[in-house]
C-alpha cells in the first residue's frame, strides 16, 4: 500500500442536478474538483459508472427505488428533501457509482475518495436531509457480494448522527459504525443540543455525541479515543470515512468551534491510523452548509491534501 504515487478520486459533472437555491451546495462538488486541478495535486480524477439496480436493490426497497426513478409517489421521490427530477434521479446513480468506484480503487491503491456524499441519512425505505440512497452502504454490499471484503468500518465524521447507516447496520453484523457528532439527528430534524437529545449505541453502532462548544483539543481527543477501539472491535477489511465539512465552526449547524485547520488535523489522524493499521480507506465528502461556499471547498481540500500528506 506504501509509495502511491497518485491518488485516485472520482467525480463526474454528472453528479450536479438543478435543485434550484437550496441550502445544500450541491455546486461544491465540481468547485472541489476545480480546486485540485488547480492546485495540481497528484490525484487522477475518474468518471464512475453510474450505480446499477441490482447494487441498489441489495440496500434499499424496489417501491423507494422506483419511486426515485420515476416521481411517484413524490412524496417518496422527495423524502430526501430535494425537488425531484428526471436530472435529479440520474444523478444519485452517478454520485452512488462514485462510492462503489472508490471504494475498489481503495481496495488496490490503499486510499481513493469520491467528491461526493456517503449519504448517511438515507434509510432502506426512504431518503432523509439530501441523502437518496445509501452509497456507503451500497458500496460496502456490492464488495462483499464480489468476495472483495468481508467486514467493514464506518468512521463517520459529519456534524449529524449518520441515523440512515445505523439502522441499515442493524441486519449486517459484518459492518460497524462509529459515528461522531455534535448535532443529534431523526426523521429530517437536527437537534442541536446532544446533552438533550441523542441516542444509544446500538449492536454495531457507536454513537458518541461532542458536546457543544468543544474545540480542537476535545474533538480530536475523543475522536483518539475511539478510532483505535473501533477498529479493534470492527476488524475491517475496509474504512469507509464520511469526512464531514458541516462541523466547521462557521456552519449554521454547527454548535462546535472547530477550524479549518481542526478538521485537516482530523482527516489526518484517520489516515495515519488506518495507514499504520494496514486498512484501506476510502473517503468521501459530506454535509457543509457555511453561507460562503468556498469554506466547504476548503475543509474538503484539506481532506484531499491531508490523503497527498500520508499516501503520496
Ligand atoms: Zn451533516
Amino acid at each position: 500500500m506504501s509509495g502511491t504515487r497518485r491518488i485516485r478520486v472520482y467525480h463526474s459533472a454528472r453528479y450536479e442536478a438543478d435543485i434550484g437555491e437550496h441550502v445544500m451546495p450541491i455546486r461544491k462538488f465540481g468547485m472541489v474538483r476545480r480546486a485540485i486541478e488547480e492546485e495540481g495535486l497528484p490525484v487522477d480524477i475518474i468518471e464512475p459508472a453510474p450505480v446499477a439496480d441490482v447494487d441498489l436493490l441489495r440496500v434499499h426497497t424496489p417501491e423507494y427505488l422506483r419511486a426515485i426513478s420515476t416521481g411517484e409517489p413524490l412524496a417518496l421521490a422527495q423524502s430526501q428533501k430535494f425537488p425531484w427530477s428526471p436530472q435529479l434521479a440520474e444523478a444519485v446513480r452517478w454520485t452512488n457509482g462514485g462510492c462503489i468506484a472508490a471504494l475498489f480503487a481503495a481496495l488496490e491503491d490503499g486510499i481513493a475518495g469520491n467528491l461526493a456524499s456517503g449519504f448517511h441519512h438515507s434509510h432502506r425505505e426512504h431518503g432523509e436531509g439530501y441523502c437518496t440512497f445509501n452509497g456507503l452502504v451500497v458500496a460496502a454490499d456490492r464488495a462483499r457480494a464480489e468476495g472483495r471484503i468481508s467486514r467493514s468500518l464506518v468512521v463517520d465524521m459529519d456534524l449529524h448522527y449518520g441515523n440512515g447507516t445505523a439502522s441499515l447496520l442493524s441486519t449486517r453484523p459484518s459492518m460497524f459504525q462509529l459515528s461522531i457528532y455534535g448535532n443529534w439527528y431523526d426523521r429530517n430534524l437536527a437537534y442541536r443540543d446532544v446533552a438533550a437529545a441523542s441516542t444509544p449505541d446500538t449492536q454495531n453502532a457507536w454513537s458518541v455525541p461532542v458536546p457543544n462548544g468543544a474545540g480542537r483539543a476535545e474533538y480530536l481527543g475523543i475522536l483518539e479515543a475511539r478510532l483505535g477501539a473501533a477498529i479493534d472491535r470492527a476488524r475491517p477489511d475496509v474504512i469507509l470515512y464520511q469526512a464531514g465539512a458541516d462541523p466547521y465552526k462557521e456552519d449554521p449547524y454547527s454548535p462546535l468551534d472547530l477550524d479549518h485547520a481542526a478538521l485537516r488535523a482530523r482527516d489526518t489522524y484517520v489516515f495515519e491510523t488506518a495507514k499504520r493499521r494496514g486498512i484501506p480507506v476510502m473517503w468521501v465528502l459530506a454535509g457543509g452548509y457555511t453561507k460562503d461556499t468556498s469554506k466547504v471547498v476548503e475543509v474538503h481540500l484539506n481532506t484531499v491534501r491531508a490523503a497527498v500528506e500520508v499516501y503520496t
